[in-house]
């Protein structure tokens, strides 16, 4: 069975061997700080009580503030949680933004859920882990399944719990409560952000780049849409109902009208659309395609059929080890997820700044930073895989694990 924490381990040894980096205080970065599980009794709507799974584990703080999402998925368990907390510190290292790495979720199927019972759940969750949340110790933000809606409950109750406005503690909230311009966009920005670094590494360009991307959630949709203006052909998109294929390419514009109006793909009709599978989208003939949904999906059953010579992860951890060494004796280049999804808690990170500097940022700005942040990581990164012959996955973590392990060795180790 897959495990997405074994998954992350084997790669973080492999960058640790490659980089040939310091092994002293590696063991601490093998093993997060702190796990947490709690158990959440519920009203339903129809008066009975059901208790729900929650989690929030924090990975490391070595680098700042314990920083990640909470995700609603009835696949959430603690295992996955462990390595959703881990990808979170690379990642932040990765972007060199001040921020440990954590992560929380419910097991959960939001869909079975009235909006009440959500509000309930997701106010319970924060009561439960009120103690080791806040503005200054571990900030959450929205993942699968959650929202800025989902980030005003958890604000609401903690402030309560605290007796004070508090907007400092969560990210990725809705702007009347001290979000960020940019935010919502933000993932899926810097998706774009990243295929365009390294078609431009490569001497390409997204004007003339045909693109898949699997996913139409706040990334996917996000990241096909902005790419879409951007000039690129996107060939195929998919949802949780269905995926559609047009060979001259796809109107996003007016797909993200009809799924932000509610819709499902599998409804979607247009002249030149063809309905195709999931496995098969993952499989059609593209320059880029890019994986945002979730975990384990580019695995050694189909890497071999692939037909892209890009893939880059706007989801965490779409593409398993084994997959990762077939990619790599076919030369398909993989842009990995600790970078290339870092677009969202890079504005994260702004919108903490600017709470907790009482200050607002225009959304120029921010897109301005942001893309200054990300062209930096990048070089960091192109450095590494020249220096070390090494794939962009391996280049990420060796440059992400040597920030993680300087720093714990300048600090040294308590008592
Ligand atoms: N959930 C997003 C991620 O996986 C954003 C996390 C954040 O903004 O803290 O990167």
């Amino acid at each position: 069975m897959y495990n997405p924490y074994e998954n992350v381990l084997k790669v973080m040894d492999e960058a640790v061997k490659v980089g040939g980096l310091s092994t002293d205080t590696y063991e601490m970065i093998r093993n997060p700080q702190r796990e947490l599980k709690v158990y959440l009794p519920i009203r339903m709507d129809d008066g009975k009580i059901k208790v729900f799974e929650g989690y929030r584990v924090q990975h490391s703080n070595i680098r700042g503030p314990f920083k990640g999402g909470i995700r609603y998925s009835s696949f959430t368990d603690l295992n996955e949680v462990k390595a959703l907390a881990t990808w979170m510190s690379l990642k932040c290292a990765v972007a060199n933004i001040p921020y440990g790495g954590a992560k929380g979720g419910i097991t959960v199927d939001p869909t079975e859920l009235s909006k009440g019972e959500l509000m309930r759940l997701t106010r319970r969750y924060t009561f439960a882990i009120e103690s080791i949340i806040g503005p200054d110790t571990d900030i959450p933000a929205p993942d699968v399944n959650t929202n800025a809606q989902t980030m005003a409950w958890v604000l609401d109750t903690y402030s309560m719990l605290k007796g004070k406005p508090s907007p400092g503690v969560v990210t990725g909230k809705p702007l009347e409560l001290g979000g960020s311009k940019g935010r919502t966009a933000a993932t899926g920005q810097g998706v774009v952000i990243s295929t365009k670094l390294i078609l431009e590494a490569c001497g390409e360009t997204l004007a003339d780049t045909r693109i898949a991307v699997q996913g139409f959630g706040n990334v996917g949709s996000y990241a096909a849409k902005i790419a879409y203006e951007h000039g690129a052909t996107i060939v195929a998109l998919s949802d949780v109902s269905d995926a559609i294929y047009c060979e001259d390419g796809i109107d996003v514009s007016d797909v993200f009208a009809y799924v932000e109006a509610g819709n499902l793909l599998k409804d979607y009709k247009k002249d030149g659309i063809k309905h195709i599978s999931n496995a098969e989208l993952l499989t059609c003939t593209c320059d880029v395609l890019i994986p945002a949904a979730i975990e384990n999906q580019i695995t050694e059953e189909n890497a071999n059929e692939l037909r892209c010579r890009y893939i880059v992860e706007a989801a965490n951890g779409p593409t398993t080890e084994e997959a990762d060494e077939i990619l790599e004796k076919r030369k398909i280049v993989v842009i990995p997820d600790i970078f290339a999804n870092s677009g969202g808690v890079i504005v994260s990170y702004f919108e903490w700044v600017q709470n907790i500097q009482t200050l607002t940022w225009s959304e120029k700005q921010i897109k301005e930073m942001l893309r200054e942040i990300m062209a930096a990581a990048f070089e960091d990164i192109r450095q590494e895989v020249e220096k070390s012959a090494c794939t962009w996955r391996i280049g990420a973590y060796i440059v992400a694990l040597r920030r993680l392990i300087t720093a714990n060795e300048v600090k040294g180790l308590f008592p």
